[in-house]
């Protein structure tokens, strides 16, 4: 026998939270499926300094933990589990755990999120939040005045090097090879910064650090020429890897449309995705902004569809 909700939500982040907290204060049935990491990318951030309300800013997990319990208090259940198989074909909407539970509902709000692609060397994982992180605008500015590098060659990556040419004494980009994929504007605007600098037919061999009170803190990079295999260690203060986004979206791909890179396609400036009753959040169908407060901004949008959405179609 299924469990059947008013409301599933599918991913736990700010718009998943924030969505969750609209609807169970409207007075829905609603269940937040956690996830295989409860809280999304927040979980693996440091200080928060750019979520208005937390003047003195917020380490990412706490304020998850804050934002979860917001949306309990109005009576979402959060359910630690994910999520791994849909059925979107009729009403009302059916979901599957790991285990093969079913659960149903009559709207379904998707904020499953995008994770950043990761370089996968073991150093990286010791240094993360300590001096390498997949975001600029969310971790640049506590690199006023230092040293930093930028792992990538699309538009993200010379968008994020631009961006903390603002706050960094000197940004180096470092691609694996002598073309950008980034945009011909964008390749024109790095290569005109002064304060930029390359590190071509280049990867990162190594992350290398410190222990400062007690915590690894990153203090160089170990780069490899992938040409001529030789390696050379810099200084380095910070290094954001921007080497693109994978979204979550492989459990809904045979019922959503989804972009050329797989983001959910939402109607206009709505929630609203091509299956009525299935809403998504959040950075899920977001490669713009990609900040916390707009998933959230997002997840009360899809909240308030959801709910508007079922006074229509009881
Ligand atoms: P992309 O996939 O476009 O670029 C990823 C970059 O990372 C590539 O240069 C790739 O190298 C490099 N890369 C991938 N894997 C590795 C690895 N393991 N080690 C080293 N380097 C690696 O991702 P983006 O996030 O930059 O962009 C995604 C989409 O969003 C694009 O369509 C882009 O145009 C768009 N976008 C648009 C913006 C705008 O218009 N303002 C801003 C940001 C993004 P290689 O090239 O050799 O494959």
């Amino acid at each position: 026998m299924a469990e059947h909700h008013n409301i599933i939500v599918i991913g736990s982040g700010p718009g998943g939270c924030t969505a969750g907290m609209y609807t169970s204060r409207a007075n829905l049935d609603t269940v937040i499926f956690e996830g295989m990491q409860p809280g999304g990318q927040l979980m693996i951030t440091t200080e928060v300094e750019n979520f208005p309300g937390f003047l003195d800013g917020v380490q990412g997990p706490e304020m998850m933990d804050i934002l979860r319990k917001q949306a309990q208090k109005f009576g979402a259940k959060s359910i630690y589990e994910s999520i791994v198989k849909v059925d979107f074909s009729a009403r009302p909407f059916k979901v599957w755990n790991g285990s093969d539970k079913e659960y149903t509902a009559d709207a379904v709000i998707i904020s499953t999120g995008a994770t950043a692609k990761l370089l996968n060397i073991p150093s990286e994982q010791k240094y993360w939040g300590r001096g390498i992180s997949a975001c600029a605008t969310c971790d640049g500015f506590f690199y006023r005045g230092k040293e930093v590098y930028v792992v990538g060659g699309g538009d993200t990556a010379l968008e994020e090097a631009n961006y903390l040419t603002n706050m960094a004494s000197s940004v180096t980009i470092i691609h694996r090879r002598q073309e950008f994929r980034a945009s011909k504007i964008m390749v024109d605007k790095v290569k005109s910064n002064p304060k930029i600098k390359f590190a071509l037919d280049s990867v990162v061999d190594e992350f290398l650090g410190e222990t400062v009170n007690g915590f690894p803190s990153l203090n160089g990079i170990r780069l490899k020429n992938v040409k001529t295999g030789e390696l050379r260690d810099v200084h380095a203060d910070g290094c954001f890897i921007a080497i693109g986004h994978r979204p979550n979206t492989s459990v809904f791909a045979d019922y959503l449309t989804l972009d050329a890179e797989g983001y959910i396609v939402t109607a206009g400036k709505s929630t609203y995705t091509n299956i009525p009753g299935i809403f998504a959040c959040g950075d899920v169908q977001d490669h713009v902004y990609r900040q916390a407060i707009a998933a959230a901004g997002s997840g009360c949008a899809a909240g308030i569809d959801a709910e508007r959405w079922l006074m229509e179609n009881k």
